[in-house]
Formats: C-alpha cells, structure tokens, sequence
C-alpha cells in the first residue's frame, strides 16, 4: 500500500493501545484493546479516511499517533522519524507539524478567550513572533479560513456552529503543520456546513500540500475529502484501498453495510440495503475469531474460531475476511 517511490510523511505499524480496567479488588484487571494492530500511510498532500462505527477505536488512533495517549505496542514516523517513544521535550518541536481538529467545535474553544487570543496562543506557547507578528499572522490565518479580521475579538460563544470549526482550522494550521488529524470534524454541522467546511479543507490541502488524517464514523463525510479509506472495527482495519474501490467493488461484509446507508445521487441506481444487527460489541472482551462474526451475515463456523489476517485481495486492496 505504500507507492515506493518515497518514504511515506506518516507511517504507523502495528499500533496497538489497550487500557487497563480495574473490575473489582478481587477480580484481575481486564483491558480495552481501543486499538489493536493498526498500520497505515499517509503520503504528502494526500487525505486517508478512517471510518467506523462509534467505539471502534478509530479516535484513539488518532490520538495515540499524535501521541496525545503513549501507544501500549507499535511504531509511529513521520518523515521517516520514529516518534514512538519520544520524551514530552523532544516531542514539543514535533507538535508543531502535526495537529489536530476536534469534533466539538464548542468544547474545544475556551469560551473566556477571544477567538483571535485563541489562534494566538499556538503561536505564544511555541515561542513564535512578537506580539505584532501574532496578530498580523493570526489575522492572516482568519481570512484565510473564510472569517473576517474584525472577528478576532469576538468570542466563541458568539459564533455559528462551522465558524467555530473554522476557528479551530485556523489554530490547526497556525503552526503550519504538515499532518492535520480531524477528529470527525464535521460531525457535529449541518450537511450544507460540512460541505463548506470540507471544501474549506480540501482547498487549504490544494494550496498548502497538507496531509490529512481524517476520522469519520460516516462513509458519505469521506467520500469526497479522501484519497484512500480504511475501514475500522473493533480495534482493527477491516478494509484498506483507495477510496474509487473501496467504493465500487467492497469486499469486506462490515463495508458492504456502512456503504449501504450512503446516498446515491442517481434515482435510477440502487444499492443492496445490509441492515447491521447489534451493536459493536465490547472492546474489553471482544468476541473470538473473526470480531466481526456476531453481525455479519456471511459468517461461518471458522469465522467464530479463527481470525482473518489483513490481506491483499488486489492491487493495493487488503481485506480481513475469510471469504475473500
Ligand atoms: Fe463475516 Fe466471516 Fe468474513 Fe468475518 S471472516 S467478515 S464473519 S464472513
């Protein structure tokens, strides 16, 4: 899945994050495997998307290659480094190339700021410019992310639910990062705003040849923004190709039911309807074998026992079922 011809700007092997979970005094502690074998790349300029039900780990991802969370097992590089196992300190320069866009706008934003103090304070806390310079840059970065500059005295609260996600744009990009981690960041919009706000995304990507890791629990949100998509469940990537096939010739049961719930544009073209039964079930004790195995329809007596590897069905294309 990597094009060989250079090294990947983010390349994580075999993540894995699992909390610990105290049951009782008695009873030994249990662990939640959020993430449990996860590798990717993303290339420059390039977006991945990152899809799953709610609970499948895929934030904990995001986090943990951020290092926001310290991963239990695996390698995280960026630019060919290894910053797995880097110290706060040695982390901090580090920070400035990869940063992150939350889901709630609201929560995100510290309602006692300004929203121009807020871009700011990436800039300050980095030791970056004089306070002249902060403002020209901030003032900078409002226009460029669709808000005017005479809004950077106003405060969050004061703002509509996408122009506080634009906000949080500008902060993201305030240290010119090379990696932005979005962390279903329009989930919480209006359809109409997650368009803007995925436009908004794509043209800053076009100009500033950003990489984007982009998290969703909808495939419909990463169609338009993504390259290539990997599909999550239960701590682990169930599907991994660029996004023309993932969406054309499906090959997982777990994509083949998220797909079913996007829209087609065209009246004329239907798609099978794969109705999940269940909820995901839970990562402290996720079921044997295939973890899919309890929803899929497909599922056979050696799914409950064995579990499919991640593997190439095509060019580019890894699925983890034993039917493929
Ligand atoms: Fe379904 Fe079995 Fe494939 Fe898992 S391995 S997705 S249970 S058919």
């Amino acid at each position: 899945m990597n094009d060989g011809a250079r090294a990947p700007l983010l390349e994580v092997s075999g993540l894995k994050k699992h909390f610990p979970v105290k049951k009782g005094w008695l009873s030994p502690s249990a662990k939640v495997y959020a993430v449990d074998g996860v590798s990717f790349h993303i290339n420059q300029g390039e977006t991945l998307g990152l899809v799953g039900e709610s609970g499948c780990g895929k934030s904990t991802v995001g986090r943990t290659v951020l290092r926001l969370l310290d991963p239990t097992e695996g390698n995280i590089k960026l630019q060919g480094r290894d910053i797995t196992h880097l110290s706060k300190t040695d982390m901090r320069p580090v920070r400035r190339d990869m940063q992150i866009i939350f889901q709630d706008p609201y929560s995100s934003l510290n309602p006692r700021m300004s929203a121009g103090r807020i871009v700011e304070e990436m800039l300050r806390v980095h030791d970056i410019g004089t306070p002249i310079e902060r403002q020209e840059r901030v003032a900078e970065l409002f226009e460029r992310v669709g808000l005017r500059k005479a809004q950077m005295d106003s405060f969050p609260h004061e703002f509509s639910g996408g122009q506080r996600q634009r906000i949080g744009i500008a902060r993201a990009l305030a240290l010119n990062p090379k990696v932005i981690i979005g962390d279903e960041p329009v989930s919480a919009l209006d359809v109409s705003i997650q368009a803007q706000v995925i436009n908004l995304l794509m043209d800053l990507q076009a100009e500033l040849n950003l990489s984007y890791l982009f998290i969703a629990h909808d495939l419909a949100v990463v169609e338009h923004i993504s390259h290539r998509i990997a599909v999550m469940y239960l701590g682990k990537i169930v599907e991994y190709t660029d996004k023309k096939t993932l969406f054309t010739n499906p090959q997982h049961p777990y994509t083949e039911a998220l797909l079913s719930a996007v829209p087609i544009p065209d009246p004329t073209v239907r798609r099978k309807k794969t109705i999940l039964q269940g909820d995901v079930p839970s990562p402290i004790n996720p079921p044997p074998g295939c973890h899919f195995h309890t929803r899929c329809p497909y599922a056979e007596e050696r799914c409950r026992a064995e579990e499919p590897p991640l593997t190439e069905f095509g060019p580019d294309h890894l699925v983890s079922c034993h039917l493929r």
